[in-house]
């Protein structure tokens, strides 16, 4: 559970930490080399982040190197694209593999020599079963499997058939190479399993030059050896193949001896973190890509104005367990926040507009107000925003028939422009509907900076935007992808879509340091949220990305119930 997910997780005080720290002092090992291993099946997601720095974290840490390795044993499903995708977001995330840039594809001759030598020692075999049948014959978690007739084959036959599947002389399915090792294990992976499959097909890096492929079993624990990994970093569902990646190094000459170690996998609420699924929302255009700010994608996050500090810092607060759970988004939210409120300038942006016409302000005047980047922070510095006579305000701070407890604008009713001029509302102008659509106003001239020289009281203070200066911005909001914190529970994923995952505001007035900044930070539109530009601004249109609003929902889910933190 995720209750203790804000204890502190200093380097060294995790499982996985200590193992390292402990094969150090104890001379197991010199340095440690740690890898991360995507599959360029489709784009990184924030629990892939939690492998990334767990892996180039530790490397860092204990002065030892990470690899940056591609899997790519499965030419059907990768793409250069993903390639690429994969390398930015670790490099934004701040982690660098160096000269230590690998392919597994790079040891495929090596493996395919390996695996003659097991062929040699009677340790595997070429099975001529339809793969159907070979399913059934595996048994189950009750009932132990059968041999397969090919079993006993002789080296000499397994040898010739492999090295013609080899030569492509085999269709797609015909034959498969297996390890021999015990059709009734208890442990399901060490019944047979293939290292082998045929498949004509061309690959990103090698084209034509196979028409075998080895298994992610086969080839993972290898290309580690091959690597002189020392820790074999994964998540808790490969537990179960660590007597076969154990297997397959002590009955082959490998360089080194890597070992495996699992840790939990990152699941969030409101999220989905499954390539496949992400993949199937992207071609279904069900998203507007990998890079869709409501992805739980490294591209998505990025995009959405999550910069990679947050993210690490979420990681880090999560900690290493051991146990899988199940961590509430509401708290990688409350990360970002926190982050962003101490890091991001403040800037002023009105997302439903009313105009306010300051009736005793002089017409074609302007007059600009040096406002504070961070009211805490003094080295942010200040930037100079233009005031006039027409300003909008939120909608949202008016109300007609406000009650004691409203404390912004109403009739007759003083309110501070933040850093301008304390402004009183002096009537209503409405539509044919009763709707109210301006208001009219006095400001007072004595309050320049908006402080009373008479210390009067007043409670409310707004954000604005001049009306005459002002760009017009469409902002995107965004909500969970999903409308239920355990997507997919009731077996279909796609029914638990959220339909109003994306509000579009339209309308919206943003300060026109806001279009000349080519800066792209996050920065907080004050009282509303923080927001970045989006790349889909023009230089007459301009977008904004919500990255998180400023309500705290998960400081909130803490102080009701401190245990009661997964699901
Ligand atoms: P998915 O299940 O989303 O398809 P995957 O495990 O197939 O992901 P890989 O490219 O094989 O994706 O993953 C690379 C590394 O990232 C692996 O070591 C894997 O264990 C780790 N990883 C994947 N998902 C998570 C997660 N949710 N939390 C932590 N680590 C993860
Ligand atoms: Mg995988």
């Amino acid at each position: 559970m995720a209750s203790d997910a804000t204890a502190p997780a200093e380097a060294g005080s995790d499982f996985i930490r200590e193992i390292i720290q402990a094969d150090l002092a104890s001379g197991r090992h010199k340095t440690v080399v740690t890898r991360f291993p995507p599959e360029p099946n489709g784009y990184l997601h924030i629990g892939h982040a939690k492998s990334i720095c767990l892996n180039f974290g530790v490397a860092r840490e204990f002065g030892g190197r990470c690899h940056l390795r591609f899997d790519d044993t499965n030419p059907t499903k990768e793409e250069q694209e993903y390639i690429d995708a994969i390398e930015r977001d670790v490099r934004w995330l701040g982690f660098d593999w160096g000269e230590h840039l690998y392919h597994a594809s790079d040891y495929f001759e090596q493996l395919y020599q390996w695996a003659e030598h097991l062929i040699r020692a009677g340790k595997a075999y070429v099975d001529d079963t339809p793969l159907e049948e070979m399913r059934a014959m595996r048994g189950s978690l009750t009932e132990p499997g059968r041999n397969s007739p090919f079993r006993e084959r002789s080296a000499e036959e397994n040898l010739d058939l492999f090295r013609r599947m080899r030569a492509g002389e085999f269709q797609n399915g015909d034959r498969v190479l297996r390890a021999k090792i015990d059709m009734a294990a208890g442990n399901m992976n060490l019944r047979d399993p293939v290292l082998y499959r045929i498949l004509h097909a061309s690959h990103p890096r090698t084209g034509t030059t196979w028409s075998i492929y080895p298994t992610y079993d086969y080839a993972h624990g290898q290309s580690d050896a091959i690597e002189h990994i020392t820790h074999s970093l994964c998540t808790l569902e490969f537990a179960d193949h660590q007597p076969l990646y154990d297997w397959f190094l002590d009955s082959l000459p490998v360089p080194s001896r890597p070992r495996q170690y699992e840790f939990a996998r990152l699941n969030l609420t409101y999220t989905v973190l499954s390539k496949r699924f992400l993949t199937d929302l992207v071609k279904n255009g069900r998203v507007r890509g990998w890079d869709d700010p409501r992805m739980p994608t490294i591209a998505g996050l990025r995009r959405r104005g999550v910069p990679p500090e947050a993210l690490r810092e979420f990681v880090r607060r999560i900690g290493m367990a051991r146990a899988n759970s199940v961590i509430e988004v509401a708290m990688f939210e409350h990360t970002i926040r926190e982050y962003l409120n101490a890091s991001s300038s403040r800037r002023m942006a009105v997302l439903k507009p009313l105009k306010l016409v300051l009736e005793n302000y002089p017409e074609g005047l302007s007059e600009e107000f040096e406002v504070a980047n961070h009211p805490e922070d003094p080295a942010a510095g200040t930037r100079k925003v233009p005031f006039g006579r027409e300003i909008y305000i939120e909608q949202e701070d008016f109300m007609e028939n406000p009650s004691n407890k409203f404390f912004r604008l109403g009739p007759g009713r003083e309110v501070r422009l933040r850093g301008a001029y304390l402004v009183t509302c002096k009537s209503v102008v409405k539509d044919s509907n009763g709707a109210v659509i301006e208001l009219r106003g006095a400001y007072d001239p004595t309050t320049h900076g908006g402080n009373a020289p008479d210390g009067r009281k007043v409670k409310g203070t707004l954000h604005w935007v001049s009306a005459a200066h002002a760009k017009p911005a469409e902002v995107r909001i965004y909500h969970q992808l999903f409308s239920r914190p355990d997507p997919g529970a009731d077996g279909d994923l796609l029914a638990d879509l959220n339909p109003d995952s994306l509000e579009i505001l339209d309308g919206a007035r943003v300060e026109p340091s806001l279009a000349v900044e080519s800066s792209t930070a996050t920065v907080q539109f004050e009282r509303q949220g923080y927001f970045c530009r989006d790349p889909d601004s023009t230089g007459d249109h301009l977008v904004f990305n919500r990255t998180v609003g400023l309500r705290d929902t998960w400081a909130k889910v803490k102080a009701a119930a401190p245990a009661a933190s997964g699901i």
